[in-house]
């Protein structure tokens, strides 16, 4: 009944070559995901998008301060020059008729209330401006540190994808190699636990438990896996048991 020289039965050596697969298959499977992994940081580019979109915002509300900073200065020197004007009516000496200093002291007056309101406005859209300035520095610099960033992390995931791809070619070579052996009477039940068990569907059997589910075997499974007269499942979580 010794398989292999190594004192194996024969359902406890197939059951060693299923774990053998196994290996194989959940390493396979890692770099599967990881190389999943990889290409999707390659083809997201969210990153730096986000960040110039972003800047791009702060930058046009940059602009459209400016441009009402703009306004508004004209709108000061403008009220300066009326109110020249005005002064020069009110203190010219050129208008005496005291109905007409009664109206144009009244405008000046208003123009003046009008001019403090634009400096007031002026003030404001000169703060606005001024506590931006940091902001938009900050954001220009994250845009253009990732957008730096960006071809090294790049390299650096081509070369793990060409790692990644030529680890998983000589994955499945190892596993078509290994497959010739394999018990074939065996391996539709490695398949379909594989795929229903999380990749799993040998576990290996430590102090009396399954490490596929971790729950304790009772002493006959314990004692059916040892034994190895048969293929035995776990009762809880249907892997195969593997005793070493
Ligand atoms: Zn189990």
């Amino acid at each position: 009944m010794s398989v292999g020289g190594m004192g194996y039965t024969r359902p406890m050596f197939e059951v060693k070559q299923l774990n053998d697969l196994q290996d194989i298959d959940l390493k396979a499977a890692a770099a599967q995901e990881r190389l999943a992994s990889v290409r999707g940081k390659l083809s997201d580019r969210s990153g730096i998008q986000s960040a110039k979109r972003r800047l791009g915002e702060l930058e046009k509300r940059a602009e459209e301060l400016s441009t009402q900073r703009r306004g508004i200065e004209r709108l000061v020197s403008e009220i300066d020059t009326s109110l020249k004007r005005l002064d020069q009516r009110l203190y010219g000496g050129g208008v005496t008729n005291p109905q007409h200093l009664a109206a144009a002291e009244e405008e000046r007056k208003f123009t003046a209330a009008r001019q403090r309101d634009a400096e007031d406005q002026l003030l404001e859209v000169m703060i606005r401006l001024e506590e931006l300035e940091p902001v938009l520095a900050e954001a220009r610099d994250a845009a253009s540190r990732l957008e730096e960033a960006r071809p090294g992390l790049e390299d650096g995931w081509r070369e793990e994808e060409r790692d990644l791809t030529a680890r998983l070619a000589a994955l499945r070579n190892e596993r078509e190699a290994l497959l010739p052996s394999m018990p074939v009477n065996l391996l539709p039940m490695y398949e379909s636990l594989r795929k229903s068990k999380g990749g799993r569907a040998v576990a290996l059997v430590e102090r009396g438990t399954c490490q596929g589910c971790r729950l304790a075997l009772t002493t006959q499974e314990m004692q059916r896996a040892r034994v190895g007269q048969q293929v035995v499942q776990c009762s809880s979580c249907g892997r195969i048991l593997y005793v070493v």
